[in-house]
């Protein structure tokens, strides 16, 4: 795997490989199961495979979540390399930043919903830095999980709305047996907080209206930050030990 830091190098090599399509899974590190998925998606649906790991400080609108998230690089690089990834992309803050986040990407309607509303600015941050990794990484298909979903309407939004050549995939949540969606974010829980967590999902899709299952969640010890039903998908956010959980099921 070859480990590329700069912009003119990543676009170098795209410029090298020509017409060969190229498989693009976005991360911010912290690789688990889930990203893995997306990742042999990639690697199996395109004739080359690119990942980026790059912990996006612009789409942070809480210091302290972006200071804690645990990801480790040299865990990445070995599991990226496993897997058979061919090049994995690592810019720095200045490397995608130039301009210091002067010019940003915005939606002004959905993304003032769910994720958006409880964390202000944090779409901008997604949209812009993946429109800037597009550019660079110039994929014949993008791969995203389901688990965030909002993320990936948006994302498919922005694709059509700037007539990008790009195809986007949407893969299906991986969850642990116990129905947990693999997060990053699980790690900072305490084996306390993990044995409690399965419970979010299990609530989820037990059924019943907005107010039944935010009340559920409250009695099971969750702090529910938003429960909604929204073209027959619910989503929902809690706080569970401090640390934010994210899910959605069909409905
Ligand atoms: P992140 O590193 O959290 O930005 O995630 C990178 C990509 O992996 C995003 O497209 C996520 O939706 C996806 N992803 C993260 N966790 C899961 C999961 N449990 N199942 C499927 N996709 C996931």
């Amino acid at each position: 795997m070859k480990i590329i830091k700069t912009v003119e190098d990543f676009k170098k090599i795209r410029s090298e490989l020509g017409e060969k399509s190229l498989g693009f899974v976005p991360t911010m590190g912290g690789l688990h199961n889930g990203h893995l998925s997306l990742i042999k998606r990639a690697i199996s649906e395109n004739d080359v495979s690119a990942v980026s790991v790059y912990l996006n400080p612009t789409q942070f609108n809480d210091k302290k979540d972006l200071e804690t998230y645990p990801a480790n690089f040299a865990d990445d690089c070995a599991l990226l390399e496993k897997a058979g990834v061919d090049y994995l992309f690592a810019p720095t803050y200045p490397v995608m930043y130039p301009d210091d986040y002067k010019y940003m990407l915005t939606e002004k309607d959905f993304s003032h919903e769910l994720c958006g509303a409880k964390r202000p600015g944090h779409f901008d941050g997604v949209l812009t830095v993946v429109m800037k990794l597009f550019n660079i990484v110039r994929p014949t298909r993008a791969y995203f999980g389901e688990k965030d979903y909002q993320q990936y309407k948006l994302l498919d939004g922005m694709v059509k709305a700037f007539f990008l050549d790009v195809q986007l995939v949407p893969c299906p949540i991986v969850r642990e047996e116990n129905g947990l969606a693999i997060s990053s974010r699980n790690r900072k829980l305490s084996a306390e907080g993990l044995a409690k967590a399965p419970k979010f999902h299990e609530i989820l899709a037990s059924g019943g209206s907005e107010a039944e299952i935010a009340e559920k969640l409250e009695k099971a010890g969750f702090k529910v930050d938003y429960v909604t039903i929204k073209d027959k998908r619910l989503y929902a956010a809690v706080f569970l030990e401090d640390v934010r959980l994210i899910d959605n099921v069909e409905r």
